[in-house]
């Protein structure tokens, strides 16, 4: 297991007793009694400090089961989503070790560090400079080898690192963006939230002759994926 990283959010963290195996036990616990049962995605999310990304004020609900606001009108992805999320992506690949994912959306940076604990190479993408800074901030700690920020629109793919084996999608358009499915391999995945007022998770696996195979999961609730950068 990782230690924590040795930021002043994480010292007071600690100091409240929030870092405790115990606190992140009962997270996880919770996560597996909404469904999720693959040990390594349970796995993931113990050994990722929750508290590490979130404003200190709200470093007290870090380990709750709960989505929380990270500035600039977004949010930190619910544990339980970011979980389903992965196992959803694991699910299709044999080596997961020597999968490439790409994230749309890094947000505060907190998904990412979950997957870059499953995959082999991660690269995460951000339109929000000011979000993709501090996603940059909280995983210094970790050191993360495996994991790459990007600065632009997700909504493009990121064509100098494709192809994926995986593209999850932590934003919700009203339709898979093509560029996504032109940069996964054959045989490769795609676990995204489709729709508008009403969204679902998707997953779409290409299939050896180019065209997507798609299965609706469960109801969910995401930030829009938006063009362009801000
Ligand atoms: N993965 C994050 C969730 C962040 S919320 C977590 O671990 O909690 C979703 C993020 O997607 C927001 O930061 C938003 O700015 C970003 N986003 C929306 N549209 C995007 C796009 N086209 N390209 C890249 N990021 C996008």
């Amino acid at each position: 297991m990782r230690r924590d990283p040795p930021s002043a959010a994480n010292t007071a963290a600690t100091h409240a007793g929030l870092a405790s195996a115990r606190v992140r036990d009962r997270m996880v616990e919770r996560v597996r009694e909404l469904g999720v049962r693959d040990g390594r995605v349970l796995d993931a999310l113990r050994a990722v400090p929750r508290h590490a990304f979130v404003d200190e004020a709200l470093a007290s609900r870090a380990y709750e089961d709960t989505a929380l606001p990270i500035g600039h009108g977004q949010t930190i992805s619910q544990p339980y989503i970011v979980a389903r999320t992965a196992e959803l992506a694991l699910e299709g690949i044999a080596e997961p070790r020597s999968a490439r994912v790409l994230e749309v959306g890094t947000g505060c940076g907190y998904a990412a560090a979950v997957l870059a604990q499953l995959f082999g190479d991660v690269v995460s993408i951000e339109r929000l400079r000011a979000l993709h800074e501090r996603a940059r901030e909280n995983l210094r700690g970790l050191r993360l080898a495996n994991l790459r920020l990007v600065f632009g629109d997700g909504s493009r793919g990121v064509e100098q690192a494709a192809p994926f084996d995986v593209i999850v999608a932590a934003a919700a358009g009203d339709v898979i963006p093509p560029a996504w499915v032109q940069q996964l391999k054959p045989g490769g995945r795609i676990v995204a939230p489709v729709g508008a007022d009403e969204q679902t998770l998707v997953v779409a696996q290409k299939g050896e002759n180019g065209a997507l195979v798609r299965r609706a999961t469960e109801a969910v609730r995401f930030v829009p994926l938006r063009g362009g950068v801000g």
